[in-house]
């Protein structure tokens, strides 16, 4: 099949190819029922897509994989309800003087069998799904409540909050936002947004339209993990940014130099103030300092705590 799919077809005067990806089971073994074994196909069809393999049989790991999956997405719709989310908090410095400007807030999951788990085990997961838009909103009403606890204590810190570029291109993010500033009583001028070069990807019109959404509010926007994504820098320039989170692999790894000057100028040359994350050396800090950074962040410091 394969092999007669690939001869090119002419529609009209062009000439079109096509690249199958065929997902084979078999049965009895992976199924009685055609649905049971159309919907097996259709897995090991997708891993062939992915995995760009032509042709791929279903086997026990994808039903192990698919089944691990299904519970942990029940668990998560559970865990969403019962409210087994916990916001933990990284500081970030001050190069100046190394006062605490501000503390990022990084989900956790305290999951009642497997215990604290970490985001890249269910954020993912949540942007699949469709529960992205929950979860942030209950990380977002933690973060913005706790700053503001934070602002009647007495002391003068602001909260990051990290949004997917799922969450980022839903029509609720306003709504939740101003919901939750509401709600918090936190001051909008010491919370910033954390999204990704990804998020901006959509057409410049409505992401402008967001990001001047979040501004009016009058809250801050960072690009997190900048460096690994593929920005249009000639559109970077045209948003309302205000900081830029250097990703830690070019903290880290001192042969990324050239890159990492690249990085600092275009940042300085664009008003952006420039954070260090992940750093957890005094040599990682010291350079970064000497390069031109404002702030930073890392286990040096401090790892992600929860509040109390
Ligand atoms: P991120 O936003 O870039 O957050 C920084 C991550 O680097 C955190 O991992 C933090 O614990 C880790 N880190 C900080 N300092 C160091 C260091 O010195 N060395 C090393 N090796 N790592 C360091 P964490 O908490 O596991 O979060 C991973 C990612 O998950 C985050 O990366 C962010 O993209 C995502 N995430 C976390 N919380 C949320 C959330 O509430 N919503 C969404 N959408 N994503 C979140
Ligand atoms: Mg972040
Ligand atoms: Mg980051």
């Amino acid at each position: 099949i394969l092999e007669a799919m690939l001869v090119p077809m002419h529609a009209g005067s062009h000439k079109v190819t096509v690249t199958p990806s065929i997902g084979v089971c078999h049965s009895p073994e992976h199924g009685h029922t055609p649905l049971a074994l159309m919907r097996h196909a259709d897995t090991a069809m997708v891993v062939a897509k992915r995995e760009r393999l032509g042709c791929c049989a279903f086997d026990a790991k994808m039903y192990r994989d698919i089944r691990e999956r299904l519970t942990l997405e029940s668990d998560l719709a559970r865990a969403l309800r019962a409210d087994e989310l916990e916001v933990h908090y990284q500081p970030r410095m001050a190069c100046a003087d190394d006062h605490v400007v501000s503390f990022e807030a990084l989900v956790r999951w305290r999951h009642p069998e497997r215990g604290l788990l970490p985001p890249n085990e269910f954020v993912g997961l949540a942007e699949e799904s469709g529960m992205i838009a929950e979860l942030g909103d209950q990380v977002m009403c933690k973060a913005m409540h706790q700053q503001s606890l934070w602002a009647r204590a007495g002391f003068r810190v602001g909260v990051s909050i990290n949004v997917s570029p799922k969450q980022f291109a839903a029509q609720k993010l306003s709504s939740s936002v101003r919901e939750n500033i509401a709600q918090s009583r936190c001051d909008p001028r010491m919370i910033e947004l954390e999204i990704t070069e990804s998020a901006l990807f959509d057409d410049a019109e409505s992401v402008l339209e967001t990001l001047g959404g979040i501004r009016r509010l009058g809250m801050r926007i960072a690009i997190d993990d900048f460096g690994t994504g593929y920005s249009n820098l000639a559109r970077l320039g045209t948003y309302p940014l205000d900081a830029l989170k250097i990703d830690r692999a070019f903290v880290a790894d001192t042969t990324q130099a050239t890159l990492l000057e690249a990085i600092i100028s275009m940042g300085h040359a664009l008003g952006l103030e420039l954070v260090a994350e992940g750093v957890e050396t005094l040599e990682q800090a010291s350079r970064m300092r000497e390069r031109g950074c404002q702030e930073m962040q890392g286990f040096l410091y401090s790892r992600p705590l929860s509040a109390v």
